[in-house]
């Protein structure tokens, strides 16, 4: 068991007020107290408690920080060892200068993720769980967050744990067919298995349906916003962009760093692809058919298109319609402040029953109507299931399909008759898939590669 003490700053740089350097480990309480200097010694108080105090140089006892301590000592801690975290209010010099003088005193720069790690290593958590927090560090929204969160509460573990138990029976009644032949419980047997087994294929297929809204939490809904030049797809971007929390990410690895931008609509959080280009260029639509353009409706989920009502729609609009058929598009009808000139009819037959938003935005009108269509796309028509938890990575989504694949060679072979003690093998493989997403099965080097994903001090 690994029992260094490690330590890392453990709130995210540059955001929020306040930042954490947390301890975990056997030496946890002694290294916190050298670089502390409060009324009591770190050693004397109570365990959960938390204490206002001066982090001090201990070479020549000047402060560094002012700052509140937590002292949580084993085992009712995350990782299960004693933990320090010492709430920092200063900026990032003085956190680092924090993290510099524990590390000074001997604890080890934690590695990306070690502390959640150790919390799975000592069984504070399952895998999944871990992989929930990891989720939750990435969380881009509230919902996204909430997602994670019932990850980390450990409901997917149930659900699969049901699973197993129910692949597990079914095995355990094959063995009795095989051990006590003389029950000649042939036709028994198969019927349970055949219950059974596709029982579980229509609840893999279920966690797999929202396996894709998961990621779509995870790494928002890929949302173009198109339309020919002077629609207003620019005022439509400003307008969610200032009525909604943005998020700007960098996508790194780009020559010139591409802006994405998060907004978070009635807790749909949209990934506007390529605003750079709207706001720069103002001319997407004549470049499409250009490679770039193409592309960018390739990653759409989801197509804003925007049409001027103040005109007649133009071979231009008819070409963008064409362009998107078959994708989940919305389209939006914007200047209706001024008279109207565009033909509804022919539009309704480019819009496949869906509503229509009319807008003005340079009035502020429409957008309601838009952010409502938008979450009634998401979140009614069968993209979410209620109270279910999100699938959301990529491992576990991978392993379903695997166990999803062993359940129906089961199935498979039972209805062609096969001894069931063949039937058994496939069973007991999708066992050990499933067994994986929960980390039941799992081998260091998966692990390793899982917990290298986390954020530093996590
Ligand atoms: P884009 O080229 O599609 O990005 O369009 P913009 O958002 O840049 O808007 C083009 C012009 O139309 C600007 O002068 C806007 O002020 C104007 N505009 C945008 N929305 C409306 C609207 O709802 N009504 C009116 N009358 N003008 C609008
Ligand atoms: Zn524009």
């Amino acid at each position: 068991m690994e029992t260094d003490t490690i330590a890392a700053i453990s709130t995210p740089s540059g955001e929020g007020a306040i930042a954490i350097v947390r301890l975990s480990g056997d030496e946890a309480l002694d290294i916190a107290d050298h670089v502390y200097k409060g009324k009591k010694s770190l050693h004397d108080v109570v365990t959960h408690t938390i204490h206002y105090g001066h982090i001090i140089d201990p070479a020549d006892g000047s402060v560094i920080e002012e700052s509140m301590i937590s002292v949580l000592r084993a085992p009712k801690t995350f990782t299960r060892e004693d933990i320090v975290e010492i709430n920092c209010h200063g900026g990032l010099v003085s956190v680092n200068r924090v993290l510099d003088n524990v590390l000074s005193q001997g604890a080890r720069l934690a590695e990306p993720g070690e502390f959640t790690k150790r919390a799975f290593l000592n069984g504070r958590i399952d895998l999944t769980q871990a992989e929930g927090v990891m989720d939750l560090i990435r969380a881009k929204t509230d919902r996204a967050m909430q997602s994670a969160l019932k990850q980390v509460e450990g409901r997917l573990s149930e659900r699969i744990r049901k699973l197993r138990q129910k692949l597990l029976e079914t095995v355990a009644n094959v063995e009795v067919n095989i051990d006590y032949p003389e029950f000649d419980a042939d036709v028994v047997t198969t019927n349970v298995l055949k219950e059974n087994v596709a029982f579980v294929g229509e609840e893999i297929d279920q966690l797999l349906v929202t396996a894709r809204q998961g990621k779509i939490m995870r790494e928002g809904l890929g949302t173009a916003i198109i339309g020919r030049p002077n629609v207003g797809k620019s005022s439509l971007m400003n307008n969610l962009v200032h009525e909604n929390k943005a998020i700007v990410t960098e996508v790194p690895g780009t020559t010139r760093d591409v802006l994405e931008e998060y907004v978070n609509v009635r807790g749909v959080p949209l990934r506007l692809i390529d605003t750079a280009g709207i706001r720069e260029t103002e001319d997407i639509v004549e470049k499409i058919g250009v490679e770039r353009s193409r592309q960018v409706l390739q990653e759409a989920e989801l197509i804003l298109l925007v049409i001027n009502s103040a005109e007649p729609l133009s071979d231009e609009d008819r070409a963008l319609f064409q362009a998107v058929q078959g994708m989940n598009v919305i389209v939006i009808m914007n200047k209706t402040d001024l008279p109207k000139q565009v033909d509804e009819e022919e539009l309704r037959e480019y819009t496949s029953g869906r509503p229509i938003i009319a807008a003005s935005f340079l009035n502020d009108e429409g957008i309601d109507s838009l952010e409502e269509a938008i979450a009634h796309l998401f979140f009614d028509e069968g993209v979410e299931a209620a109270d279910m938890n999100y699938l959301s990575n990529a491992r576990h989504i991978g392993l379903l399909n695997q166990a999803k694949r062993s359940v129906n060679d089961a199935l498979e072979a039972v209805e062609m008759g096969v001894p069931v003690d063949m039937v058994q093998i496939d069973i007991t493989r999708a066992w050990e898939q499933l067994g994986e997403i929960v980390g039941e099965n799992v081998h260091d080097g998966l692990i390793d590669q899982l917990f290298a994903q986390f954020c530093l001090g996590k």
